[in-house]
């Protein structure tokens, strides 16, 4: 019989509500318990695919091909579980899915209405994230609700699970909220007063709290945390500390220190072995003790919010502790590169282009693929990176002058990087781009596999068959292949259905370290196993540092 944890947020959002949850799960699966983790998102989208990085951070990109919030990147990153589309669903998808019922007559006749058709929706959604009435139901499952009690989006969920936990009974579903407890510099104090409300808005709505997560910027000592307890109605032991910690690995430990798993299992009686957070120990002193360090130039567009390259980051530090290294990433803005400022690349260990849309910046990126090429720097290249590292190719080593992506110049002599439809027109002449396409529904997603060619990196890397997750639209245009491999560049790996280029290299004779992929390696780097192709890179990071530093010293 499934269980379910339902994990609110109180007061202001940003206070880390997905990684308290998959840190809970983290505990519970190590307890041997089955644990899955559910995202509920209250806004309309139909799902985060079309929104801006600024805006939303970035989107997770799951095997089963949705498009996801990040928090279900630190899911994966912290429970073995892997997640799926039905793992997260916004506000838009639970209204499609009513809507298209009372289109089709499903409520017979009856008036549609938030409560029960709304709230209905949502339970039936929870059920299915949870896997309930197939073979892949599981002991617990998390439940995050995005946003925070009190806003108007919030209310149908919060209502749903209410619901829910009733009718799971009393010993299976536990409650779990987030808060602020704020420190005022200017008295000196620790203030409890916006935590004592968003219990009562809790409450209010019939929900009373298990276990408060009290975040703070320091541990909240005995005697707030005891206030916190009576005006909230929360037991003593249910008040617990969640101060800021330098590493999120942290954070399982803390969690269970204070007894919140032995809380949640006393509730749901769960009688389990203890827990066991060895790995987390291990990982964190891994973190805190690295015997070498690299700082990687990263050149994006989205350089003022580190969100947005949330699982890159990640996997890059993963890759680190593979190698007990310190990975510092230093963003440069790629509208800046420009031939005359892009040899301040030189003091860079490694040079990365992540994966982005649209056309501001491409210039500079183009010529931050150049300047790694023609100085022996380690390039990696994701996604729109590999497209980027593909046109400078292109444009300087295969003669194709004005080589460009139709994304960022849709009638460009050299169109090396295109829709599929246009490049497989058959006169030669490149095909408009349908402006009304349906933005959210165009995409190559999620998880397909490829060939390796013998004797490449790729290889070494992945061996014959690498399969990874995508999210782009755009393909290295098979008419330019011949073109650019002639002129050296290496097609590494090409995807087993359609074909299509998956990794460009170059040859070792020529460069120590040059990949460039058309998928995101980076969702599925874990920080137990790192990921090949991030271990590799890093490992030519840190040789191109010794080397550096022996030239600068001689
Ligand atoms: N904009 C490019 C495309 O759509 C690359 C996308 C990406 O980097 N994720 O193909």
């Amino acid at each position: 019989m499934t269980k379910f944890v339902f994990v609110t947020g109180g007061v202001v959002s940003s206070l880390g509500k997905g990684i308290a949850a998959a840190s809970l799960a983290a505990i519970l699966e190590s307890r041997g318990l089955k644990v899955t983790l559910i995202k509920l998102d209250p806004y309309l989208n139909v799902d985060p695919g079309t929104m801006s990085p600024f805006q939303h951070g970035e989107v997770f990109v799951t095997d089963d091909g949705a498009e996801t919030d990040l928090d279900l990147g630190h899911y994966e990153r912290f429970i073995t579980t892997r997640m799926k589309k039905s793992n997260n669903f916004t506000t838009g998808q639970i209204y499609k899915s009513v809507l298209e019922k009372e289109r089709r007559g499903d409520y017979l006749g009856k008036t549609v209405q938030v409560i029960p058709h709304v709230t209905n929706e949502i339970q039936d959604f929870v059920k299915r994230g949870a896997g309930i009435g197939t073979d892949d139901a599981v002991d617990v499952a998390i439940v995050e609700i995005g946003g925070t009690v009190g806003d108007i989006e919030s209310l149908p969920f919060l209502e749903a699970v209410r619901q829910l936990s009733l009718k799971a009974g009393p010993n299976n579903a536990a409650f779990v909220h987030l808060t602020y407890v704020p420190w005022i510099a200017a008295a000196g104090e620790l203030k409890t007063k916006p935590t004592q409300h968003t219990v009562q808005k809790m409450r209010e709505i019939g929900i009373q709290p298990d276990a408060l997560l009290c975040r703070a910027d320091r541990p909240i000592p005995d005697d707030e945390r005891e206030k916190i307890s009576l005006f909230t109605n929360v037991a003593r032991h249910g008040v617990i500390s969640v101060w800021d910690a330098d590493t999120i690995y942290k954070v399982p430990r803390m969690l269970h220190e204070q007894g919140l798993d032995e809380l949640i299992c006393m509730k749901l009686q769960l009688f389990t072995r203890p827990a066991n957070l060895g790995r987390w120990d291990r990982l964190v002193h891994e973190v805190e003790h690295p015997k070498a360090e690299v700082t990687i130039a990263m050149a994006g567009k989205y350089t003022e919010l580190s969100d947005s390259y949330k699982s890159l980051n990640e996997a890059l530090r993963h890759a680190g502790i593979h190698h007990h290294a310190k990975v510092n990433i230093e963003y440069v803005d790629s509208e800046t590169l420009t031939p005359g400022t892009v040899g301040d690349l030189a003091r860079y260990d490694a040079i990365l282009v992540p994966g982005g849309f649209g056309k501001r910046g491409i210039e500079g990126k183009i010529e931050a693929a150049r300047y790694a090429r023609e100085h022996g720097i380690p390039y990696l290249g994701i996604c729109l990176g590999m497209q980027v590292a593909t046109i400078e190719y292109a444009r300087h080593k295969a003669g194709l002058a004005g080589a460009n992506s139709t994304e960022f110049e849709p009638e460009g002599p050299h169109p090396v990087i295109a829709l599929i439809d246009e490049w497989q027109d058959a006169d030669g002449s490149i095909q408009k781009r349908d402006a009304n396409s349906d933005l959210g529904g165009t995409m190559r997603l999620g998880s397909q596999s490829s060939d390796v060619k013998p004797g490449t990196l790729a290889h070494e890397i992945y061996g014959p068959v690498v399969t990874e997750r995508h999210r782009h639209r755009y393909e290295a245009n098979e008419k330019y292949l011949q073109r650019l491999q002639e002129a050296g560049l290496v097609i590494s790996a090409i995807t087993q259905r359609e074909k299509l280029t998956e990794m460009v290299e170059l040859p070792r004779e020529v460069h120590p370290w040059y990949v460039g992929v058309q998928f995101h390696p980076e969702f599925k780097s874990t920080p137990w196993d790192g990921h090949p192709l991030f271990i590799s890179y890093i490992d030519a990071a840190l040789k191109h540092r010794q080397q550096r530093l022996k030239e600068t010293t001689a």
